[in-house]
């Protein structure tokens, strides 16, 4: 099915979207744990989940892979991820046609972060995009996609302002996108920001926030650096309060998340897409918290 006319229908019911994400595996240990969770988070019926994309070719195959199996397997709507990094368009075409081979019709569109890691500068590939807007362009021009893209509640770290991201959001809906999702944040007020700025620049599509619940203290340091996204004070104390119970953290972790879902949600996000780093625990519990199950 394709994500954006579930989101559609779900508004209607007036219901939430719970969606969440994993990455493709790298061991065999890796893939086990990747299906046991999927397999545990079955019975919570999410409406979509998605797989992101990495840089190198081998680890694309198994983005394809993975993602083609949890299609066939599982029968959950699923995302595959697709960047611009190192690539030709035509090399992107192919891609895309594999992707399409295997029944995989929802593609979140990217540009991807450069080679040399979040923050160092963008060098396009000869005859490949420079944003991730001409994917967009492509993908729509050459099937019938459900075609979702990236949001950056605390603005990317490139552009000049978060209007500029909100005029990009609007420019890649005009250019064939249905949905966005957001990038990791912790301040609901920086979700509204944007969703409002988004709607001044006449962006109608529907913005998912993503919701990474913490499961341990190092992680908040890991994740905001490569992220980009920053971590409240008043969140940092929380944790650090807890900092030398693993337990004590993962539960923090569960809360916060949940808190946030419940104001996001009750101000007409809608839907929460929860970043689970292939680990179905936190997840489940927000969802049963947030009364998905
Ligand atoms: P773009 O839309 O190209 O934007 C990049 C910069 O250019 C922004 O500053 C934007 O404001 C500016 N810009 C965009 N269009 C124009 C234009 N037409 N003219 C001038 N300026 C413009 N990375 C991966 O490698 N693999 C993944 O699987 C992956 N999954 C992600 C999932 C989500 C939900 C999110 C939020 C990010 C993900 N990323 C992933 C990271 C993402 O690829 C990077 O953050 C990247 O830097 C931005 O991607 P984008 O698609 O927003 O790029």
């Amino acid at each position: 099915m394709l994500v954006h006319e579930i989101l559609e229908s779900l508004k209607n019911q007036g219901r939430a979207s719970f969606s969440c994400e994993f990455f493709p595996p790298k061991s065999e240990v890796g893939e086990a744990t990747l299906w046991r969770t999927l397999d545990a988070l079955q019975p919570f019926n999410p409406d979509f989940v998605s797989v992101t994309y990495g840089a190198g070719g081998t680890t694309q195959d198994v983005s394809l892979d993975v993602t083609a199996k949890i299609v066939e397997e599982t029968g959950i709507p699923t995302v595959a991820h697709l960047t611009c990094v190192g690539a030709t368009a035509e090399k992107l075409a192919e891609v895309v046609d594999r992707f399409a081979d295997r029944g995989i019709r929802n593609i979140l569109a990217l540009r991807g972060d450069p080679v040399s890691g979040p923050g160092s500068p963008w060098q396009t590939t000869p005859g490949g995009y420079t944003y991730a807007i001409e994917l967009v362009e492509m993908l729509a021009s050459r099937g019938d996609f459900s075609i979702g893209v990236a949001a950056f509640p605390e603005g990317h770290p490139e552009s000049a302002g978060l209007a500029d991201d909100a005029r990009v959001l609007a420019q890649k809906q005009a250019a064939g996108a249905h949905f966005a999702i957001t990038n990791l944040f912790f301040d609901v007020a920086d979700y509204l920001r944007l969703r409002d700025l988004a709607t001044e620049a006449g962006c109608t599509m529907p913005i998912i926030p993503g919701l990474m619940p913490v499961t341990n203290f190092g992680q908040i340091e890991r994740f905001t650096t490569l992220s980009g996204a920053k971590f409240p004070q008043h969140l940092v104390h929380e944790f650090e309060r807890v900092a030398e119970d693993s337990e004590a953290v993962i539960e923090l972790g569960i809360d916060v998340t949940t808190r946030l879902a419940e104001q996001l949600l009750a101000e007409g996000a809608p839907g929460v897409h929860l970043y689970t780093l292939n680990r179905s625990r936190s997840t489940r519990e927000v969802f049963t918290r947030l009364g998905h199950s």
